[in-house]
């Protein structure tokens, strides 16, 4: 029996295990290996870590947090958790079923991107969602922000910082009198015609319109829509909320669940995250899930 297991294990889930680690805690990390950034050639914003691939952080973190000797590492997909306080099971794909007193699910988000041809192949070089993590490297060239659904305004609005910004509305979104103000005070041009198919194009992508014109970008943005990567939350009977972006698992201020023993952290528990809040509210997991085996709840 552990003291804990960690349901994915990479920057949240590595955070909180280290945290576990450090208070000579015995934890088990089952990880499937699919970080959310691994189509992106480098991951930005991060301290100390700015421009690196998102390869070499996980690696390096990985090694550090193995330095522990109460932390084993499994590689697999958890596909069920049962059990409640003091007697959690996770059972993985291959039939391994591990043990632990409490449970911190990092398991991420899965992103849905809206259905253009070529969008998905693109996703993470020349596409993307957050221009904090990829605006700067766009050098101030001509951005495109694809609307996905009525925070598409909100989204062009911010976009429009990092270069001159054309909104696609591609038949989500319809800006009301208001917003087409600000959006013409900002300079940022709408476009309605539909997408046909979006391409790489040289240092660039080129987006196709159904009226046959092309228009050339240094990069596009689009909100994918999120929810939990896997439905372990759920079948444990975690509450999951809304907001604009999708689902996420909704938790308390230590990062613990709706049930008692369960906790969740990084993009699985928010509704947008990046590097910096999931390694954050891992830490927070972590010694929240600490705390509650040295003070179990009533
Ligand atoms: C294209 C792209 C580029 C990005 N670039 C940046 C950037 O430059 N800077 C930045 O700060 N943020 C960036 N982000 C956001 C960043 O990737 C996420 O915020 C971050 O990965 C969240 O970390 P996490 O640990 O919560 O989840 P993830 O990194 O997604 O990790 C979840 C882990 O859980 C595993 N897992 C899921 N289900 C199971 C299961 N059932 N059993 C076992 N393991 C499981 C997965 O395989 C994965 O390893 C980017 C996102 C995208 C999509």
């Amino acid at each position: 029996m552990y003291d804990v297991l960690v349901v994915g294990g990479s920057y949240a889930g590595i955070a909180a295990a280290l945290q576990l680690a450090r208070a000579r805690r015995t934890v088990a990390v089952i990880d499937a290996g699919s970080r959310r950034n691994r189509f992106a050639s480098a991951a930005h914003g991060f301290l100390s870590r700015d421009g690196h691939t998102p390869d070499l952080i996980a690696r390096q973190s990985r090694r550090q947090l193995l330095a522990y000797p109460s932390v084993d590492w499994i590689d697999g997909t958890v596909s069920r958790c049962t059990g409640a306080l003091d007697a959690f099971e996770a059972t993985t794909t291959r039939g391994e079923v591990l043990k632990g007193r409490r449970l911190i699910l990092a398991t991420g988000v899965a992103d849905q991107l809206p259905d253009v041809p070529g969008l998905s192949q693109l996703w993470g070089r020349k596409v993307f969602h957050c221009p904090y993590c990829h605006g700067y490297e766009l050098d101030r060239g001509a951005i495109g922000v694809l609307a996905s659904s009525d925070m598409a305004f909100h989204h062009a609005v911010v976009v429009s910082e990092w270069g001159p910004t054309t909104l696609f509305t591609n038949g989500m979104f319809q800006p009301d009198a208001e917003q087409q103000d600000v959006l013409r005070e900002r300079g940022i041009a709408v476009e309605p015609a539909r997408l046909t198919r979006v391409a790489d194009k040289g240092a660039g992508i080129a987006v196709e319109l159904e009226n046959g014109s092309s228009t050339e970008l240094a990069g596009l943005f689009v909100q994918a829509r999120t929810s939990p990567a896997c439905p372990i939350a759920e079948q444990l009977g975690c509450n999951i909320e809304e907001s604009p972006m999708g689902t996420h698992v909704g938790t308390n201020g230590t990062q613990e669940t709706s049930v008692p023993g369960v906790f969740a952290a990084g993009d699985t528990a928010r509704a947008a995250g990046n590097l910096t809040f999931a390694v954050s509210d891992g830490a927070m997991a972590g010694t929240g899930a600490h705390r509650s085996l040295i003070f179990p709840p009533a």
